[in-house]
């Protein structure tokens, strides 16, 4: 186990800049998730540290060990890449034996170190199979023995279920935090998939362009997104350019050019004091917080009218969404009450936007 430190590294090619003045500590034993759209350097960041590529400026580290410009043989990493990395002639035990023969490891110690591993993925009865024989989830599972049978202080995943289909995904993603709180192991895991990093990991760091944009626990990054990019990259949002207006009591005023009257806004653990009349500002409201009735609610602050302009059943929850007029269209989301609950297309509703869910952030810098 390992903790791993990357202070101000940045990573040029050329004129591209793929990674900049990231600042990261991560714990010893944690699921730590790099998550954003694809090119913004996750990637680039793994590879790092895991010594395929050398940063440009600034340090890695592993438990305060200086390890920017080791080779990646002698850092102790286990990595598991997007496409699998297979020999796909070689049969199971050979692909999972090859890091341990790499680091002249006896033969009966290989033989029990990959029968044991096999057992903790479940592949024990597929050890003498050839890999191009495997389904592709069988294939995931070898690639993480082979990763973990070389008993790595830090396991590295990059995209791993990308090539699954959606159920195997699942599937795996319990899998391979099974295994990572077994083995106690400190793991870096890359994704585009918000739900994977919602669901997986103890902390999130949102890349944007080759650089954080927030870094913390899923449910901070979810409730408390920093801007409009990590509001709208984690989970759904309704977001909405508004401009501080006053402030009146407990509660701050917004204008919006889209919702034309004003919007209140509680100031619940955000910035909102620090803001000034002419920044560029964004509403964020997630769609489970948006109530949507059809009575009048003369008696809130903050409600609109408008028209349901679709509804889509997904199962266990309703998605409605009520157009206010030519500019703007609110998204909500229920859970599945039954029938009589869902709203017509077409139907006159009220929408209201509780003052205290309402997120006022800054825009994304390009
Ligand atoms: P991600 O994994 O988030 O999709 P990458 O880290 O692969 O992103 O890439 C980040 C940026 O760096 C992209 O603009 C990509 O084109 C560029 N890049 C990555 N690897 C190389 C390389 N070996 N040579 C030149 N440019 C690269
Ligand atoms: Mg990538």
């Amino acid at each position: 186990m390992s903790t791993v430190n990357l202070s101000t590294i940045t990573k040029q090619f050329g004129n591209v800049t793929a990674v900049r003045d990231l600042d990261l500590l991560i714990e010893e034993g944690e699921f730590f998730t790099f998550l954003g759209p694809s090119g913004c350097g996750k990637t680039t960041t793994l590879r790092m540290i895991a010594g395929f590529y050398y940063p440009t400026h600034g340090k890695v580290k592993f438990n305060n060990k200086d390890m920017t410009t080791v080779p990646p043989e002698k850092r102790n990493t286990g990595m598991v890449f997007q496409n699998y990395a297979l020999f796909p002639h070689m049969t199971v035990f050979e692909n999972v034996a090859f890091g341990l023969r790499v680091r002249k490891i006896s033969k009966a110690e290989t033989r029990k170190r990959v029968e044991d591993v096999l057992k903790k993925v479940r592949l024990e009865s597929y050890i003498q199979r050839q890999v191009s024989q495997l389904s592709g989830g069988q294939q995931q599972r070898v690639a993480l023995a082979r990763a973990l049978v070389i008993e790595p202080d830090i396991l590295l995943l990059d995209e791993p279920l990308s090539n699954l289909d959606a159920r195997l995904r699942d599937e795996m993603r319990t899998e391979i935090l099974r295994l990572q709180r077994e083995y106690g192991i400190t793991t870096i895991y890359v994704t585009h998939d918000q739900v994977e990093a919602l669901t997986m990991s103890d902390r999130i760091a949102v890349f944007k362009d080759g650089k954080c944009q927030q870094m913390g626990t899923p449910t901070d990054i979810y409730n408390e997104p920093v801007n409009d990019f990590v509001a709208e990259f984690i989970g759904e949002t309704n977001l909405s350019p508004v401009t501080l207006d006053k402030k009146q009591e407990e509660v701050f005023v917004f204008n919006s050019d889209s919702l034309k009257s004003p919007i209140r806004v509680r100031n619940s653990k955000q910035n909102i004091a620090t803001y000034h009349e002419d920044d560029e500002l964004m509403i964020s409201i997630r769609p489970e917080a948006i109530q949507v009735s059809d009575e009048e609610l003369t008696e809130l602050h903050n409600v609109w009218t408008g028209e349901v302009s679709l509804v889509q059943f997904t199962g266990a929850s309703v998605h409605t969404f009520i157009k206010i007029n030519e500019e703007i269209t609110l998204r909500a989301t229920g859970l599945n009450q039954g029938p009589s609950t869902y709203f017509a297309e077409g139907a006159t509703v009220s929408v209201h936007m509780p003052e205290d869910q309402i997120r006022v952030i800054p825009r994304a810098r390009e």
